[in-house]
């Protein structure tokens, strides 16, 4: 579980310079930018805020993502 205090401070590398890079809580497992789509996992508990890691997931449909998120 990641705590509400935590969430509420992340953003999403990649957009919070220009704006807020809103980020949406999915599943427990993934944090997804509501602006750019990149989709950042949560790896026992840390979610791994990562540009590189965001881009790996930006074209993949939030339906379709693993639950949990696969370790690499
Ligand atoms: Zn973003």
């Amino acid at each position: 579980m990641v705590s509400q205090e935590l969430l509420d401070i992340l953003s999403c590398p990649n957009c919070a310079q220009e704006s807020e890079g809103m980020l949406e809580y999915f599943k427990e497992s993934w944090l997804i930018c509501t602006e750019c789509d990149r989709k950042y996992p949560i790896r026992e508990d840390i979610p791994v805020m990562l540009i590189d890691e965001g881009d790996k997931w930006i074209k993949t449909k939030k339906e379709e993502l693993e639950i949990p998120p696969p370790s690499e």
